[in-house]
């Protein structure tokens, strides 16, 4: 599989990441089973809402993926497949999860706990 951001080979972890610009793709089941998991729910609750900006091809299957905002982070996404973050876009994530940490255990916490498997 390539990274869709620099046609890079992906590296093959629980979560796929690329080496050199350092984005991760994580398919969809992976992403809404931990949710889920998080949750105590049988099916995650997750609100996309949706952005726009260029797309970027699915490493999957090469289709355009939508860009969604995920807690006002910007990801893109394709829905039969997975979730690409940018390097970048990580750490937004996670100051984004911190900002909501006193609330609990946030849908966001659950993706970032994704980023540790292959950190
Ligand atoms: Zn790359
Ligand atoms: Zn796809």
């Amino acid at each position: 599989m390539q990274c869709p951001r620099c046609r890079e080979a992906l590296i093959v972890t629980d979560v796929q990441h690329c080496a050199r610009c350092r984005g991760a793709w994580i398919a969809n089941a992976v992403v809404e089973g931990r949710i889920a998991e998080t949750q105590g729910r049988k099916r995650a609750h997750v609100t996309w809402e949706r952005e726009t900006r260029d797309s970027l091809p699915c490493a999957s299957c090469g289709h355009a993926m939508e860009t969604m905002l995920l807690f006002q982070v910007p990801v893109d996404r394709c829905g039969d497949h997975g979730v690409w973050f940018d390097a970048g876009e990580l750490d937004r994530v996670v100051a984004a999860s911190q900002e909501r940490s006193a609330h609990g255990r946030t849908m966001l916490d659950a993706v970032v706990d994704l980023f540790w498997l292959w950190g």
